[in-house]
């Protein structure tokens, strides 16, 4: 027996599924998971000594790669001097600078300590503005497991192949409008149906059902929608921010959105998340406005630090290498596959990649999940088999970091190839 054997053993039996997010069971790819002792730069090892080239990166939550120096000093010396507080502390300034300074549309944050927990800050807060109650969302984008929006979502839910959860009750969904992604007639269809909505949240990019770009115009149509009907357009960029850049999604496609979600890459790999907005918006947030929203470890003091050891090691070079080692990828997975006779889409968004195996593009929700045979199960195991760990699911995104080089790049590539031959 292994050692990630034994403890998964045991894990079973006192964790539910054996893990603390559904996820990492994989149940998308089949057999069991290992446990991770540690993890440096690209690479992560598991409890028995195994060495595999990362391609998840904490979900993306990593970009500058595991165990970054400056970001383990900044996290050791804020920890000399004490963990949590719940008094305000200088960091929490400073990162709300560091985020206002970097994104065009955001002169306000709020931290909060998950990307969940922001996206039903900004929900609650979109309501409480607008004073309606209607919201949009898009089929297969993933914000968390808030109930309001744990209903075709992406993620996890759909690695599971579940349309919503146990627990959610009809009341908490009700306001919950489902648009297809990328689809602007079915949008004003709905529109034309409901008055009175307060926001339409979007993943600018989707990367929670495999990646699925916007259409060309999507983003800006959600904007004129939002004008004209006094809602406000809400940005999930858990996943884009600072990761399409320092401006995140909202700068790489020039749309404007009202409430910014932040989360992953701005945490530093700790547990923190943000929203951000206008001040005019922002101050509807308690103890300014009436909109409540609270937490004992807001702002914590570690999190801020690696926060900000990130941010401030972002700048255009860092996501041009990131961006040409994704194309590197890229290319050289649809020639491997092309070679092989095997029928892929790498669909790839500045830093951002996804894999589908699919003859056509996919842009929706219904074609993400048409695409997701059992090759990618073998895809997966075939790759992990020789070193390299994607995520243990079809419908998430591929996360190349800063410390990735060509190298990687190529062995991946020849591993892959191995592994389309076998599928052909
Ligand atoms: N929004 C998006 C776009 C995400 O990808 C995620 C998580 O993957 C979330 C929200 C939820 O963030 P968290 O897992 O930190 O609660």
């Amino acid at each position: 027996m292994t050692r990630s054997e034994e403890l998964f053993a045991r894990a079973l039996e006192r964790i539910p599924g054996g893990v603390n997010s559904p996820v990492r069971a994989f149940g998308g790819v089949g057999g069991e998971p290992f446990f991770v002792q540690r993890g440096e730069g690209q690479f992560i090892w598991d409890v028995d000594g195994r060495q595999l080239l990362d391609y998840v990166q904490s979900w993306g939550a990593s970009i500058l790669g595991h165990a970054n120096p400056a970001v383990i000093e900044a996290v050791q010396q804020a920890a000399v001097n004490g963990t949590s507080f719940g008094i305000p502390t200088e960091r929490e300034v400073l990162l709300a600078e560091a985020i206002i300074e970097r994104v065009p549309h955001v002169e306000m944050v709020r931290c909060v300590s998950s990307g969940t927990e922001a996206a039903m800050t900004a929900l609650r807060l979109a309501r409480g503005v607008t004073g309606r109650k209607k919201v949009i969302k898009f089929i297969g984008n993933y914000h968390g497991h808030l109930d309001a929006l744990l209903v075709a979502a992406g993620s996890g839910l759909a690695t599971l192949g579940m349309p919503g959860s146990a627990g959610v009750t009809d009341g908490a969904i009700e306001d919950t409008i489902l648009v297809p992604y990328n689809d602007l007639e079915a949008l004003d269809a709905v529109l034309d149906q409901h008055g009175g909505i307060a926001a339409i949240l979007v993943e600018p990019v989707a990367a929670n059902m495999g990646l699925v770009p916007p259409a060309e115009g999507f983003l800006e149509g959600l904007r004129d929608r939002c004008d004209l009907m006094g809602a406000l357009l809400v940005f999930d960029e858990v996943i884009t921010g600072f990761r399409l850049g320092v401006s995140g999604a909202q700068g790489f496609y020039d749309v404007r959105p009202d409430v910014t979600v932040f989360g992953k890459i701005v945490g530093g790999g700790l547990p923190l998340a943000c929203v951000g907005a206008s001040r005019t918006v922002m101050e509807f947030l308690a103890p300014v406005g009436p909109v409540y929203q609270a937490g004992t470890l807001s702002g914590n003091p570690l999190a801020t630090a690696a926060g900000l050891a990130v941010l401030n090691q972002l700048d255009d070079d860092l996501y041009n290498g990131i961006a040409t080692k994704v194309e590197r990828l890229a290319e050289g997975l649809r020639s491997a596959a092309e070679f092989a006779g095997v029928d892929i889409q790498v669909p790839v968004v500045g830093t951002l990649m996804g894999l589908f195996f699919s003859a056509e593009p996919v842009t929706n929700y219904e074609q993400a999940q048409a695409a997701k045979t059992e090759r990618y199960s073998t895809f997966f195991h075939g790759l992990l088999d020789q070193g390299v760990y994607l995520a243990p699911s079809g419908f998430e995104t591929t996360f190349v970091s800063a410390a990735h080089t060509d190298d990687d790049i190529d062995r991946t590539i020849t591993a892959a190839a191995k592994v389309f031959a076998t599928l052909a």
